[in-house]
């Protein structure tokens, strides 16, 4: 428990993750990477100056999952005497992800990806955040990692999660990014804070279930091999450095927010939904 404390701690002061003065938001959806994140945060966090920690929670309104997640996400803050705010899906979209997925149920990852992104934001800043700290792990990097390099997607691929809240002014930090996903699951046993939880309907659906398999036997033959893609990731976004050009950043008609078109990728897929 010692030894990801520390690692986490200095993954945060070596990227200036988090500084002096920061209110973090942790995207807490009450699952184990955020459970973790917010347990090492509320250890961590009360010996730096003057920086504050709270937790947000989004309801998508997933049927069968979300309502006893939420309600460990509600436990967790209230236990360890965190401030909770939470927002759901109907209250920012209109209806809940079962609602709007009708019909569309093989998209549902993309579609729910976009949206939570946007509610996280929203969420963050009603709380008056300044960090927005998300539970992603290094098997879900090196998933992405290699989900960008199937899909061919180079600017995903090198972007940087904090580039990605551009215009929002709430970067994105994700201080577990290099401890595996057997580590935390460690420490969630050690702690006496696993908890069984019903898994989203949707995942069958998910690209990403499929990479986490290949992956996780990689990782078993070949050990370093999620963080071999990490590096890659590093090295290839520091030889593309200035040659991947993105569009220019325009403001979305409709709602306002920071896009590269003339709505943003949020208005659009609302749109498309017969929003
Ligand atoms: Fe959303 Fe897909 Fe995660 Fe379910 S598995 S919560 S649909 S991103
Ligand atoms: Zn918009």
């Amino acid at each position: 428990m010692a030894d990801i404390e520390l690692r986490v701690a200095e993954t945060i002061k070596t990227r200036q993750m988090i500084v002096e003065g920061d209110r973090v938001a942790v995207a807490l959806s009450g699952g184990k990477d955020s459970t973790a994140l917010l347990l090492l945060l509320s250890r961590l966090i009360p010996a730096w100056q003057n920086v504050q920690l709270i937790a947000v929670t989004i309801d998508e309104g997933i049927a069968g999952y979300r309502e006893a997640t939420v309600k460990a996400a509600e436990d967790l803050a209230h236990r360890l005497g965190i401030e909770h705010h939470c927002i759901s899906f109907p209250d920012l979209f209109g209806d809940s992800l079962d609602v709007l997925l009708k019909g569309r149920e093989t998209q549902a990852c993309s579609i729910c990806g976009i949206l939570r992104r946007k509610a996280l934001v929203v969420a963050a800043q009603r709380a008056g955040a300044t960090k927005l700290a998300t539970g992603h792990n290094l098997d879900d990097e090196a998933q992405s990692v290699f989900m960008n390099v199937l899909r061919g997607d180079l600017p995903r691929l090198i972007r940087n999660s904090g580039a990605d809240s551009k215009g929002t002014f709430i970067p994105r930090i994700k201080p577990l990014s290099f401890i595996p996903e057997k580590e935390i699951a460690a420490y969630l046993i050690l702690k006496n804070a696993w908890n069984e939880l019903p898994e989203c309907p949707y995942t069958r659906y998910a690209l990403r279930r499929e990479v986490r398999l290949i992956l996780s036997d990689f990782e078993y033959r070949h050990p370093g091999t999620m963080l071999h893609l990490m590096e890659s990731k590093e090295k290839i976004g520091l030889s593309c450095a200035g040659s991947v050009i993105a569009a220019p950043l325009r403001t979305c008609r409709t709602c306002g927010d920071p896009s590269s078109g003339d709505l943003c990728q949020v208005c659009l897929l609302l749109r498309s939904l017969g929003r």
